[in-house]
């Protein structure tokens, strides 16, 4: 495909159209979890009252928000002011910075033993912040059989001040003597129509944006909104679908170049908020250490805290970026299969998407859904970002 003439005027137009978008307000926690009245309520009078059971199981299809929904309920658990998403522990926890926030998550196919030994030893330490700890099993349903005895046994001597939180959408595959120590709740599937029109009605965003993000695979509200209001993340999208449109008609060398563009585009986003965080809490500590080796020892915690911000905001990176890529193939393959243009994420983008399905087979199409599934995949263990980019890069087009 050639470059379009219109090619500069149209990114300055998206540049200007960018810095027009903005939230409408400011929002709750709890006010960004779309289509969960029921959950919602119910959580909101157990906040209410201060008396929570010491543990949960989240469980509906996947996408209805549960992940958010158990951050937000231990954010609300530790804010003073209800979950106002604006201050520090509310911030770290939605991040997943928070020292007392525990969090298991599947590595490859599986959570094992070895995961659920490492919370208890973590639980049997005394608490950073003194307010409430919160663990949160994802998919826990891939525990392996000792996984989940170990976990019982956890659940059969609870601690005070500390939540579990398992989510699932197969509550079926938990042991039952897990399910019966905890209290169900239940979440709704959203429809897409539904997460955009929310997008619509809170933010001002164009609505060709708006359907973008709500027919992005697993994204709600509350991951829409931080796309929207961190002001890069829309023109990085232009910036890789413009690689994506010309990637098919170039030879290898060229292919390898695009692979090092998109690894620029992800490390020229900003790390700064976070440095900036981090210092002003040095700074702080500065003045109320209470002695030398006190303010070296909460140096060595927000070093480490830093770390895991750090770490967090690279694999959101490499994930917008895969997202991306794959909405943009499986784009091209619902078109090859005709189905409804209703599902299609890059609506915006669609007579280039036309043009690149006359080109490509689907068994072409297939491969590389599958190779951007295996990076994923990879990515939440370790991977050698640049290396497998490269590989992929080579795989797309021709
Ligand atoms: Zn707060």
């Amino acid at each position: 495909m050639s470059s379009k003439p219109c090619h500069k005027s149209q990114k300055n137009k998206n540049i200007k159209f960018y810095l027009k978008m903005s939230i409408k307000k400011k929002f709750t926690l709890f006010d960004q979890i779309v289509g969960q009245e029921k959950a919602l309520n119910y959580l909101k009078e157990i906040v209410t009252r201060r008396s929570f059971s010491h543990a949960y199981i989240f469980y509906g299809p996947i996408g209805s928000g549960k992940k958010l929904t158990a951050l937000s309920f231990i954010a609300l658990l530790n804010c003073s002011k209800r979950g106002c998403g604006v201050c520090d522990s509310c911030k770290q926890i939605m991040n997943k910075s928070f020292s007392d926030l525990l969090m298991v998550e599947p590595k490859g196919n599986y959570i094992l033993v070895d995961d659920i030994r490492e919370i208890r030893n973590k639980l049997s330490l005394k608490s950073y912040s003194g307010k409430v700890r919160g663990v949160i099993i994802d998919e826990a349903d891939l525990m392996t059989e000792e996984a989940s005895n170990a976990l019982l046994k956890t659940l059969e001597e609870p601690q005070l001040n500390t939540v579990f939180i398992l989510i699932t959408s197969r509550p079926n595959r938990i042991l039952s003597t897990i399910n019966s120590r905890c209290q169900a709740i239940n979440f709704t599937s959203i429809s897409r129509d539904e997460v955009e029109k929310q997008l619509l009605d809170k933010l001002e965003i164009e609505p060709q944006i708006a359907k973008f993000l709500s027919r992005l695979n697993n994204y709600n509200f509350y991951r829409a909104k931080e796309i929207v209001s961190d002001g890069k993340s829309l023109e990085i999208r232009d910036q890789i679908l413009g690689i994506l449109t010309k990637i098919y008609d170039s030879d290898d060398t060229q292919k390898i170049e695009f692979a090092s563009k998109v690894m620029n585009i992800m490390d020229k986003m900003s790390t700064d908020e976070i440095d900036k965080q981090m210092t002003e809490k040095l700074n702080i500590w500065k003045n109320f250490a209470l002695s030398p080796k006190h303010f070296s020892k909460v140096r060595g915690e927000i070093d480490e805290e830093k770390r895991r911000a750090l770490k967090r905001k690279t694999l959101l990176r490499a994930n917008w970026v895969m997202d991306i890529i794959s909405s943009w193939y499986r784009d091209i393959l619902l078109l090859k299969y005709e189905l409804n243009n209703k599902l299609i994420t890059n609506m915006d983008y669609y007579k280039n998407l036309i043009e690149i399905k006359e080109k490509i087979e689907i068994k072409k199409l297939i491969n590389i859904l599958s190779e951007i599934q295996y990076i994923r995949n990879l990515m939440d263990i370790n991977i050698n970002l640049p290396l497998a980019m490269e590989t992929l890069f080579l795989k797309l087009g021709g």
